[in-house]
């Protein structure tokens, strides 16, 4: 096997095997960007040693051999006592996962090759500056000692200097911190800091593998749902340095703004630093465009790749860079990260730009992303305090209790109450908290650093840089001047416009969610003069008329009033693809239903009850076919199990207890009612006394239902209206239950059409959610006009899941333990409950080849499921109101 390549043998399209930073170095070296040389070690290697346990004895000969050649190129031996050569040690996986990875820097130096890399660069400083670097990162990230014992101990000869920043400290002083950080290595890991090269970088390889299971690797891959089983590559590449002085530097930059999408080059640099200052924040940065004053030959260089770049993938790139004594030198690039809004606008701008096809441009935008800008804003009107204004690095209004530590925010959040996590900096140590917290809030840091990048990739508002706040994470409060606030004060932060407030600020519609309900017009007005808004509520609906125009999938809500159903509507649903009917017998009406349980069969009192619920049922009807005049709309018979309608019987038991304890009578009507519940009581009610088997106990409901529903339908038929109402039999498991309830329902439609005097059609379907339905779905379709997969209870049987209990107590630990990725109530098990869907489907239309199709379910606003009954030739997705335009996106791009 061949476990190494160097970057002239890559391309960007290996990132399985060279991760994605391996990939993108040996793209640009392919373009002939000065690229400092360097190989990668393949993620088949690190795959090997985490099944090894160990590294793999191939891998060895090869980095030597590699090495050498690199060696050669540059005329440089590693960690040569005269003229040393330096590299790093950088992971990257095939999905960029910021921070999660360690990198070590300047490897090769020791107690000899630091005199000659003094001696050939000229200057002692930064010799021993890298060299303190290498000991802290070395002993940090390879050999486990924490951190904070070197930031101490710098802080220290900070303070005795009487000096600001690390780059005022002097020759001398670095000299004496390596000394003390040696000291400090012996001590924490147990062994002395290496002394040889090719073991520093051995330890660096092996460390960087190692890191592929670390704590937060393994959250950052739950939450991204990123497979374990990918592994790292380990990029080992030539040191350039951009702390040689102020005509060297290392910055970070985007073709585009990736948190507004704005067109135009944006980033942040550091002059005189080594990369990762700028990632961490340890100084603030400068503007991009200062590097023009600092140095305009780099500038220009610069920014023509920038453009080649982009053009040449076609998107967002980002791009890590570093100046040595003026010679510029490219450490990076991937397409960016963006934000939910940057996405959809800079998606119609490469369309606009030629750059890319209205279908490519749909794959470049997401149903999550389009969630994101349905979110709710500060009220632009309302009376806010302003505590501070810093950068806004991740869209979003956040309110919440000021916290300070991943604790206080998994506490919190754990018990219900809203956070903002609240720190000078963020670092991968902190992923839990900001998993947490609704919001992240730092005082350091520009647009790409950790807490930014990490939030805008999870959906978290941020605001960073805070640069008047004062954080002191130990005493838990803030200071802003003389304004203070502690641990659980409430704050709000703005991530558009990096605004903090003091105290709970309300929060109003987006308005991208006002164009989705109200259209194009409404959603301009209601941007109001923010051209940024308008921008991209004009690329949302561009893309999402693309989608509408290229799906197959038709898509419809799941709505029960007609409030719901006129939501549904505005927001692009095609039809109702289930309106649940039992709702329609809670609240008052749950007298009659308890009335209809409690009479003897053939008596006059349950017959007056069903009447008078016939009575509303009618107007129920009537009021939603209106709404939905032309479309169809999907009855669900009622389903839930009865005792549902019924007081709870521990409850009744109980106060019976208690009453014949203190010696009293139970009334006749409270014993008739007990002696009701206890009849009715099912240990499993979900696998019970519902759907179709109550409308075979109990005759009279299915019955009242179908003739307020057919006459709801012939009454407005006949004032000219065109409804399209259809009737579907839930919780079906054989052909012979559905014969029964069609042949009722057929004669009861019957009459009242001869009633009526006008004809129509009532479509008759079944739902699909249990495994029987499925196996047997080419008999029900004799009987059946379509079908709806209930994708919920289908789960819940196929699985043998109790849907209401399982979310708490079995799923957490499946998913930290890898049984699967995601709850299978949320995104559909293609694998297990998508195989019956497919039968289902196949059985069925074996039988009718033009049944139709569709689901219902949580399963039908969920992305990658809709992907998935695209491809399952599905007619419709049904979904709620608000997830409507979300299904619409992803159908279109399950299409393209
Ligand atoms: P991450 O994946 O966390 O961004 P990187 O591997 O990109 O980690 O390294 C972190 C920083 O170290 C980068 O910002 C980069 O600028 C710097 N760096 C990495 N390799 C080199 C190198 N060969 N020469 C100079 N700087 C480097
Ligand atoms: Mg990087
Ligand atoms: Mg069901």
């Amino acid at each position: 096997v061949k476990y190494v390549y160097r970057f002239s043998e890559g391309d960007k399209d290996m990132k399985d095997l060279l991760g994605g930073k391996g990939a993108n170095l040996a793209e640009m070296t392919k373009l002939g960007l000065p690229v400092p040389p360097g190989f990668t070690i393949t993620t088949d290697a690190c795959r090997e040693y985490m099944k090894q346990g160990g590294v793999p004895a191939e891998l060895a000969p090869a980095v030597t051999e590699n090495l050498a050649s690199v060696e050669e190129k540059m005329g440089r031996k590693l960690g040569d006592p005269d003229n040393p050569l330096l590299v790093s040690v950088r992971s990257g996986a095939k999905f960029s996962m910021p921070g999660m990875m360690n990198t070590v820097l300047n490897i090769g130096l020791n107690d000899e090759s630091v005199l000659g890399l003094a001696k050939v660069s000229g200057n002692e400083r930064f010799a021993w500056d890298s060299y303190r670097r290498l000991v802290q990162m070395f002993g940090d990230t390879v050999l486990g000692v924490d951190g904070a014992l070197y930031l101490d101990a710098l802080d220290n000869i900070k303070e005795r200097r009487g000096v600001h920043f690390d780059h005022e400290l002097s020759a001398e002083d670095l000299k004496e911190l390596v000394v003390e950080f040696k000291q400090i290595t012996k001590e924490a890991a147990g062994r002395d800091f290496p002394q040889d090269p090719r073991e520093q970088l051995d330890l660096g390889i092996e460390a960087v593998f190692l890191s592929w299971n670390t704590e937060r690797a393994k959250i950052y891959r739950r939450r991204e749902r990123i497979s374990d089983d990918l592994g790292t590559a380990v990029n080992v590449q030539t040191m350039v340095f951009g702390n040689m002085g102020e005509d060297s530097g290392t910055g970070v930059c985007f073709t585009r703004d990736p948190s507004t999408g704005h067109s135009g080059v944006y980033g942040d640099i550091l002059m005189n630093a080594q990369g990762e200052d700028v990632v961490a924040g340890i100084r603030n940065t400068e503007p991009l465009v200062e590097l023009e004053t600092h140095d305009k030959k780099s500038y220009d260089e610069l920014l023509a790749i920038m453009d080649k770049l982009e053009k040449h993938y076609q998107d967002l790139c980002d791009i890590e860079f570093t100046i040595e004594h003026g010679k510029l030198w490219m450490l990076q690039t991937r397409v960016g990260k963006r934000t939910a809004a940057a996405a959809f606008r800079i998606a119609t701008q490469l369309v606009d730009e030629g750059l890319i096809d209205m279908d490519e441009a749909l794959t470049r935008v997401t149903g999550e992303q389009l969630t994101q800008l349905m979110f709710p804003q500060f009220d632009a009107k309302a009376k806010k305090t302003l505590l501070t204004k810093a950068m806004a690095a991740s869209p979003g209004a956040a309110v919440g209790e000021i916290v300070f530590n991943n604790e206080d925010a998994v506490v919190a959040a754990e018990e219900g109450r809203k956070v903002i996590l609240v720190r000078r900096e963020t670092n991968p140590d902190d992923l839990p908290g900001m998993v947490a917290a609704e919001g992240i809030l730092t005082a350091r840091g520009g647009k790409t650093s950790h807490a930014a990048v990490v939030a805008r990739g999870m959906g978290k508002t941020a605001v960073v840089g805070a640069e008047e706040l004062v954080v002191k994470e130990k005493k838990k409060f803030i200071q802003v001047g003389d304004q203070v606030l502690h641990h659980g004060d409430v704050i709000g932060i703005d991530g558009m416009t990096g605004e903090v407030f003091v105290g709970d600020v309300p929060v109003t519609d987006s308005a991208v969610t006002t164009y989705l309900a109200e259209g194009l017009e409404a959603g301009l007005a209601a941007a109001a003069d923010d051209e940024m808004v308008a921008d991209l509520i004009k690329s949302v609906d561009r893309l999402l008329t693309h989608a509408d125009h290229r799906r197959r999938l038709a898509v419809r809500a799941n709505a029960d009033t007609p409030d719901d159903a006129a939501r549904a509507l505005s927001f692009g649903a095609q039809g109702i693809g289930l309106c649940r009917t039992e709702h329609m017998f809670l609240g008052e009406r749950r007298a009659l239903v308890e009335r209809v349980i409690l009479s003897p069969a053939e008596s006059q009192a349950r017959a007056e009850a069903l009447a008078e619920l016939e009575r509303l049922q009618f107007a129920d009807f009537e009021d939603m076919l209106r709404v939905m005049n032309g479309r169809e709309m999907t009855v669900r018979l009622i389903d839930p199990p009865l005792h549902e309608f019924l007081p709870d019987l521990t409850q009744l038991e109980v106060k019976a207890a208690v009453q014949r304890a203190q010696g009293e009578e139970l009334s006749a009507e409270d014993r008739k009612v007990l002696e009701a519940v206890r009849r009715l009581h099912e240990t499993n009610p979900m696998l019970g006394t519902r759907g179709v088997r109550l409308g075979i106990l109990l005759p009279g409901l299915f019955a009242l239902q179908i003739r307020a529903l057919a006459q709801a339908t012939l009454k407005l038929k006949k004032e000219g209206l065109d409804p399209r109402p259809e009737i579907m039999v839930p919780l079906v498991g054989s052909v012979r239950e559905l014969h029964k309830v069609r042949v009722e329902a057929e004669a009861l439609i019957r009459s009242e059409i001869a009633a009526f005097e006008v004809e129509h059609d009532f479509p008759i379907g079944c739902m699909v959610e249990l495994p029987r339905a499925a196996i047997t779905a080419d008999d029900l379709a004799r009987d059946a006009d379509f079908f709806s997969f209930g994708t919920n209870d289908l789960t819940q049987t196929v699985w043998g899941f109790s849907r209401d209990d399982v979310e708490g107590t079995i799923f957490p630990t499946y998913i930290e333990n890898s049984v699967f990725g995601v709850s299978p109530f949320e995104t559909i098990d293609q694998r297990g409950v998508g195989e019956l869907v497919r039968m289902g489907a196949q059985r069925g239309r074996s039988t009718k080849p033009n049944l139709k199709l569709g689901i219902c379910g949580e399963h039908g606003g969920d992305p990658d499921s809709i992907h998935f009954f695209h491809k399952t030739d599905l007619n419709y997705v049904s979904c709620s109101p608000f997830r409507v335009p979300v299904a619409r996106l992803e159908a279109g791009r399950a299409a393209v």
